[in-house]
């Protein structure tokens, strides 16, 4: 959607891993994304809010007390950051996976990051500012700048017990936006949800796993690309998604090739058109080989240990346990 004709596209939830909700992304714009020189934001006070929503003044101020630029983000808070915290190193590194495992050339489009010292504070303003928006952990939101040029990258959220997986999450929403001119639903939460677990998981989501086992799991990618709705996606349709990248980066050679050509058009070429019938014509049964290969992850081994913490100096939330990982496919050897 170009121009100031603004909308909101969708509302993307996540179930993620626990009762509680993991992000929602909010879109105000449909425009192909540009990677201008990185620029210093000049305050984080009141950026601009999408149309629709209609933020309101409220004494409840972002977070402004502490500003630590790294990589391609800069990270508002209102308490002192430790920049020598394992979580930024790990966010770096998790910029240099991302496009390096999607093949994606680098940008140096800012991503904002409004953390919070709790969930109180966080809660305050997005209410306040953002009064129509559903009660979430984190949000991810992609807006046009007044003057045009690339769209505001902004993620919101707070320290809590899961930054680690929140922040990885709606981070790699963000750097998928800061490079693709278009990111399918269903293919930007299976990404977010890949990568949002640390390295030594191997991508690899117990409780999606365990969750399709018992709901008997039956892949449909020509369904999931067709929702267009926020609210069509439910936990299925994330664990489904989720399924399609793990097999495709992690357990089929032919499976990659295809996304990583996918994501090259979707870089340039307006409405390249799904990703099924592509898989269809190198795959016999695209579904039957996701299936054997979410098979081989069922039987998987034990988790290493992974618990680390990511404290902030006195304040180290735990990652959520997730699991165990699973058994690596013998095929993956591309993305080491
Ligand atoms: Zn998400």
């Amino acid at each position: 959607m170009a121009g100031s004709f603004l909308h909101i596209r969708r509302w993307l939830l996540v179930p993620a891993l626990a009762t509680t909700m993991g992000c929602s992304v909010l879109r105000t714009s449909d425009g192909p994304r540009l990677d201008p020189p990185a620029m210093l934001p000049s305050t984080p006070e009141a950026p601009p809010a999408p149309l629709g929503v209609k933020p309101k003044k409220s004494p409840v101020t972002a977070p402004a007390r502490d500003v630590y630029r790294f990589s391609q983000f800069v990270f508002y808070s209102d308490f002192e950051l430790d920049r020598s915290s394992p979580l930024f190193a790990e966010l770096e590194e998790l910029r240099d996976q991302v496009f390096r495992e999607l093949a994606l050339p680098p940008s140096n489009t800012v991503v904002q990051v409004f953390l919070f010292e709790d969930f109180g504070k966080y809660r305050d303003y997005m209410q306040s500012r953002y009064p129509e928006l559903p009660r979430r952990r984190a949000f991810f939101i992609s807006q046009p700048r007044a003057n045009g040029g690339a769209d505001d990258l902004l993620v919101y959220t707070y320290w809590g017990d899961h930054i680690r997986q929140d922040l990885r999450h709606e981070l790699t929403h963000a750097l998928l936006h800061s490079v693709l001119r278009e990111v399918p639903l269903w293919l930007d939460e299976g990404l977010a949800e890949y990568f949002e677990l640390p390295p030594n998981f191997q991508h690899v989501n117990r409780n999606h796993l365990d969750d399709m086992r018992r709901d008997e799991f039956r892949p449909n990618l020509p369904r999931l690309e067709g929702l267009t709705q926020v609210d069509q996606m439910k936990q299925p349709e994330y664990r489904e998604a989720w399924a399609w990248v793990h097999w495709m980066l992690r357990g089929s050679p032919e499976g990659r090739a295809e996304l990583l050509t996918y994501l090259q058009q979707l870089r340039h070429v307006p409405g390249p058109g799904p990703l099924a019938p592509r898989l269809a014509s190198v795959f016999a049964n695209p579904g039957q080989a996701l299936n054997q290969h979410l098979a081989r992850l069922i039987v998987g081994q034990p988790m290493p240990a992974t618990a680390t913490t990511m404290g902030t100096g006195g304040n180290p939330p735990p990652l959520t346990p997730v699991g165990s990982v699973g058994q690596p496919v013998s095929n993956n050897a591309r993305n080491r």
